[in-house]
């Protein structure tokens, strides 16, 4: 293999985030960084980017979720009863379209990054982006639609 070692090193990095590194690596990588400040730099801004990422995803969605939970517990006991229980489900759609959003711009720095160290093309990054945050949304909408469906079809049998 004839590949320049800031290449490796930015590609170990992409393989860190996502599944880890054998320990040979790492050491490499380690030892790169410490003579490499660009790729050093790259390292500490990937790392931001990850936890960053990592403290949005965990700490608002057990906030929200927590809370949701809860006002969707105490209504979806009256709901039962009144017939139309697909309002919860109106309820996940807009709070997984609240989560992408507030989740957007840290996604964002994310993609823009691999994009960068990946050539990725930026219309693919920008497709996948917005899918990022529409297609929960989209998904939850589709089964209100399909559980109205059905509901319908019961009460005309
Ligand atoms: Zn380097």
């Amino acid at each position: 293999m004839s590949e320049n070692p800031h290449a490796r090193a930015q590609q170990l990095l992409m393989q860190a985030v996502v599944e880890g590194l054998q320990p040979a690596e790492e050491a490499w990588l380690r030892e790169h960084q410490a003579s490499c400040a660009e790729c050093a730099r790259e390292a500490a801004a990937a790392q931001d980017a990850v936890r960053a990422l990592k403290s949005v995803t965990v700490m608002a969605p057990r906030d929200l979720a927590a809370r949701t939970q809860l006002r969707m517990r105490l209504r979806a006991e009256d709901l039962t009863r009144s017939a139309s229980g697909s309002l919860w489900l109106w309820g996940i759609a807009g709070a997984s379209w609240v989560l992408g959003l507030v989740s957007a711009p840290l996604v964002w720095q994310v993609f823009s990054w691999a994009g960068q160290n990946y050539g990725v093309p930026k219309l693919a990054l920008q497709v996948g982006f917005v899918l990022w945050w529409t297609v929960p949304a989209l998904v939850a909408a589709g089964v209100v639609l399909y559980q109205r469906m059905l509901s319908r079809g019961n009460r005309g049998a």
